[in-house]
This record gives structure tokens, C-alpha cells and sequence, in this order.
């Protein structure tokens, strides 16, 4: 898709949208791409010089591309590839960023107490979610595989890494878009510019200015009705994100599985069905999205509000209901648009 000067409308395409008056008028130069099994779309407000502007964003892409490369444990030139290769053996020199980014999920993994853990790649790998399954693996193979998910297994130095067992895997999918979201977004800041959104398939950093300011919204998708959305909140600076049971699942038995994984019991976590967190950068968003979702709406609230600068809102489902909640200040600013789902946790 080619990039294209348009006037900003509401646009309803991705898990988190922005949407402004249809009459604000206000110029975009953006871009959309698949990149990192998603859509990406980045997005300049304003009126800025056309060329550059579309040269900032190109430069952007190649910036979440480079990640993609580096962060994907399937891309062949990809470091992380390495490091489980290398698995049980030998310890792997790792790039700054990928250094940056594995002290930053090894915190998150540290604080939600293992929820979050990027050595679920063994666990990935047997559910296979990328390959559309629609049968859960077997339970001795779930057993087998979670012997070898465990962050504290993951030693990391300065600029080193080693996974102590063979055959332990990184997994990098919980956190690397938020990364990818992050890098492209301080591209664009350090070129000047100052009304930018960078969406990467609903993970997404904001700036606003004077021109946007109190115009845009966050849409939290609805986790049970595609295309709807279960709430919206007016959002001018920062960064959201959202991990949910309807993103990558198959129903078996009339049960729903689904890519976010408990690294306790190697089975999908069940006591969420969305959970979106607001935040200072994606990355941390994106990690503690998933830490949240596998932690469930009582202790991911709990956490949630004891880590400054961090808001989350969690929707449940039991008994064909859905329940919401949401710290404090996000709750202060939420507008519920679907009337049945209740404030709570279910019982
Ligand atoms: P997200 O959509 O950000 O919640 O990330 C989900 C992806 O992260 C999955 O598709 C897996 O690749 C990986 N993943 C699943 N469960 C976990 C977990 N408990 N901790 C870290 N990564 C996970
Ligand atoms: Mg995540």
C-alpha cells in the first residue's frame, strides 16, 4: 500500500483504533504494511513537507522490519535463532537492543512471577498457532514441553545470553511488536516530528500537539463481537496496547484455545479474555498485557497498580457474561459501550 495524504476520519480497522471528528480536517501523511505477521500502520499529522514526510516513514518501516529480522525465531538471520540453536551449549554475544529487550522481559517475567516468560517457545512451537491447529496437542507432550519454559533458566550478562538447557526456545512474540512500535516511534520524533501514531496491529505510541489534542480515541476491541468495541477512552500521549483470547485461537469441543499460554500448566490461559494496559512505552504495554492476561483480572489489577505510570483494563467472560475492570484512572476515563457487560470480576 502506498502512503497517501488524507483527512483523518475514524478509521475501524486495527484491535486499538484512533478516531477524530470527520470534520477536524486535520492532514495525514500515513502508511500501512503487513510487517511482523500484522499491520502496521504509521501515521504523521499535520501539515508537514509531503517528501520527507513519506522518507520518515519509509525509514520507519525499515526500522520495524530490522526488528523483525532480529527478533523473529524463524527469520533466518535472526539472533534469536542463534541463541536457541545454541541452547545448552554455549553462551551467544547479543546485539545492544536484543540485550536491552531480554533484561526488560526478564524484569517483567521476575515481577509477574513467571507469568510473562519469554522461554515459552517450546510450549509455542507444540500448539503451533501460526499453522491454524484445530486439536490441542497431547498432555504428556504439554508436560514434556514445559520442562524446558522457565525464565530463570535464561542467564543473561552484559551483552551476553545463554538458555541452560538444550533445547529451550526464545519466544519474543509477547513483546517485539511493542519494541518494534517503540523504535520506529523515536525515529520519527528524532526527525521532528510531533503529531505522530505508530499502530502495530493495535499496540500503539502517540504523540499529539495543539491540533490533535482531545480529539483522538483508543477503541478496545469487544473480545466476543468482531468489529465491535467493548470501550473507548480519549488518549492524547503515550502508549496502549492489548493482548486477547480472539486474536489467534480454534474451537475444539466447543472450547475455546488461544495463543496466550500459562507457563504453569502449558495450557491457554483462561481467566481473561482481553486485557488492555496504557503505559509510558508499547513495549512494557505489550509485555504486561500478556503478564496481566496469564495472571487474571484480580492479580493483574492488583500488580498493575503498584507499577507507576501503568493503567490496565481487563474484560472477563463466564457464564456467557462478560465482566470488565480497570485501575483507577483508566476506569475514570472509560466509556462502556456494550450496556451487558458488568463492572466486576465473575464469582
Ligand atoms: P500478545 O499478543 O502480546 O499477548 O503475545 C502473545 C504471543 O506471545 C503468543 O503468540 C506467543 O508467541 C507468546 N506467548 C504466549 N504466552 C506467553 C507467555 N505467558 N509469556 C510470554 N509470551 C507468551
Ligand atoms: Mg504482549
Amino acid at each position: 500500500m502506498g502512503s497517501r495524504l488524507r483527512v483523518l476520519a475514524t478509521v475501524l480497522s486495527t484491535a486499538l483504533t484512533i478516531g477524530c471528528s470527520p470534520r477536524a480536517r486535520i492532514p495525514i501523511v500515513e502508511q500501512t504494511q503487513m510487517v511482523m505477521g500484522t499491520f502496521f500502520t504509521v501515521a504523521l499529522y499535520g501539515k508537514v513537507q509531503p517528501d520527507s514526510a513519506e522518507r520518515a516513514i519509509a525509514a520507519a518501516f525499515d526500522t520495524i522490519r530490522a526488528v523483525e529480522m532480529w527478533a523473529s525465531a524463524s527469520s533466518p538471520r535472526s539472533e534469536v535463532r542463534v541463541l536457541n540453536l545454541r541452547a545448552g551449549r554455549d553462551t551467544v554475544d547479543v546485539s545492544a537492543p536484543l540485550d536491552r529487550l531480554l533484561h526488560l522481559a526478564q524484569k517483567v517475567a521476575q515481577a509477574s512471577d513467571g507469568a510473562f516468560d519469554v522461554t515459552v517457545g517450546p510450549l509455542t512451537s507444540l500448539w503451533g498457532f501460526e499453522d491454524s491447529p484445530t486439536a490441542p496437542p497431547d498432555s504428556a507432550a504439554i508436560r514434556a514441553a514445559l520442562r524446558l519454559v522457565d525464565y530463570r533458566d535464561m542467564w543473561l550478562g552484559r551483552r551476553r545470553a545463554f538458555l541452560r538447557k538444550p533445547g529451550m526456545q526464545l519466544d519474543l512474540g509477547a513483546i517485539a511488536k511493542g519494541w518494534a512500535v517503540d523504535r520506529a516511534f523515536a525515529l520519527l520524533r528524532q526527525r521532528g516530528y510531533g503529531d505522530v501514531m505508530v499502530d502495530g496491529g493495535g499496540d500503539l505510541r502517540v504523540a499529539s500537539t495543539s491540533l490533535t489534542a482531545g480529539k483522538r480515541r483508543v477503541w478496545i476491541r469487544h473480545p466476543r463481537r468482531p468489529g465491535n468495541y467493548i470501550g473507548r477512552f480519549p488518549y492524547d500521549s503515550g502508549a496502549v496496547a492489548t493482548s486477547g483470547d480472539y486474536e489467534r485461537y480454534f474451537l475444539y469441543e466447543g472450547v475455546r484455545f488461544h495463543h496466550i499460554l500459562d507457563p504453569r500448566s502449558g495450557w491457554p490461559a483462561r481467566a481473561c479474555a482481553s486485557v488492555t494496559v496504557v503505559g509510558p512505552n508499547t513495549t512494557l504495554c505489550d509485555a504486561w498485557a500478556t503478564a496481566i492476561f496469564v495472571l487474571g483480572p484480580r492479580r493483574g489489577l492488583e500488580i498493575a497498580d503498584q507499577i507507576p505510570g501503568l493503567e490496565a483494563m481487563v474484560v472477563s467472560e463466564a457464564n456467557g457474561r462478560l465482566y470488565w475492570d480497570a485501575t483507577e484512572a483508566l476506569a475514570a476515563r472509560l466509556e462502556i459501550l456494550d450496556p451487558a457487560a458488568v463492572r466486576g470480576f465473575p464469582e
